[in-house]
């Protein structure tokens, strides 16, 4: 395949091994032995993995160094189409907009950058990262990130009016859903927040009314199957339901999310979407086409 697409990457999970060493040591900190994830550890225990790196990434420098070396990286193993996306509130080194301007500068022009909120934020925040967006053209999209919680005060519906004014300003808009929770997360992210794409979207199936709602709006999946056994989302990649959304008439594409704590490249993610029982050459290509084309551009 020539030229793949990623369009679900984290910056902040996505630190080369050598730079957490290095900015570790710099910082006086030790590496702890169980950084990375392991199969089944579930989504909790996974996000819980970002304290560290982000205590790592305080500082606009060490932003503008991993954006860099994440496009580096990604050129290198064949990557043309990129975005990354970050919660620059999480880093408290300077002002929201120094960070993303950072992180901006490290990328130079050779991916897209989306600003993350979490689930439970208020819906203020987003408004926050929508204002830094709105200077900025190289922010191309806005994120729903995390995963939803009993305790939270905001959910989905919560974020209808911050989502229709990033889109109002030509940003895409992009939702982690239905990672191995029910599928009317994913109608409530199209309908209630106008999701172009959806991150995971594991439990698609499930529903048929969602799976007709995502192929009518012409919804992009973000698929990232290393991640989702990581999470416990699906017992191994052989049983991710890819090929079968391909086959379905669903646009999907295949993503690293965490190249660092799931320790995958894209062009590894890519290859082991290759091996999935049901995946055939043409959807893969097709799959490959499909993130080209979900690509946000400012509009
Ligand atoms: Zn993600």
């Amino acid at each position: 395949m020539n030229g793949l697409p990623d369009l679900h990457h984290h910056l902040d999970g996505s630190l080369r091994p050598s730079t957490v060493r290095d900015l570790a040591a710099g910082l006086g900190l030790a590496v702890p032995a169980d950084l990375a994830f392991t199969a089944g550890m579930g989504l909790e225990a996974a996000l819980s993995r970002f304290a560290f790196t982000l205590s790592l990434l305080q500082e606009p420098a060490a932003v503008r160094r991993v954006a860099s070396e994440i496009a580096e990286d990604a050129a290198a193993e064949g990557v043309t189409t990129l975005e990354v996306r970050f919660a620059p509130q999480f880093h408290r080194g300077a002002s929201m907009g120094a960070i993303v301007d950072a992180a901006l500068d490290g990328l130079s022009g050779h991916a897209g950058l989306l600003l993350c909120g979490l689930y439970g934020d208020p819906p203020s925040l987003f408004d926050d990262l929508i204002d830094v967006a709105a200077a900025r053209p190289g922010v191309v999209g806005l994120d729903l990130a995390g995963g939803p919680l009993p305790t939270h005060r905001y959910g989905i519906p919560d974020y209808a009016e911050v989502f229709a004014r990033a889109r109002r300003l030509g940003l895409g808009c992009t939702v982690h859903a239905g990672e191995g929770r029910p599928a009317a997360e994913i109608a409530a992210a199209i309908e209630r927040l106008g999701a172009q794409r959806i991150g995971h979207g594991t439990t698609l199936l499930d529903d048929e009314r969602v799976l007709d709602l995502v192929r009518e709006r012409g919804v992009t999946i973000e698929a990232c199957p290393t991640s989702n056994v990581h999470t416990s989302v699906i017992g191994s990649v052989a049983e991710h339901p890819l090929p079968k959304w391909l086959a379905a008439g669903v646009k999907a594409c295949v993503n690293p999310d965490n190249t660092l704590l799931s320790a995958v490249s894209a062009a590894e993610e890519w290859r082991r979407a290759a091996e999935i029982p049901g995946m055939t050459p043409d959807l893969l290509a097709a799959a490959a086409g499909f993130g080209h084309a979900a690509a946000f551009r400012r509009g």
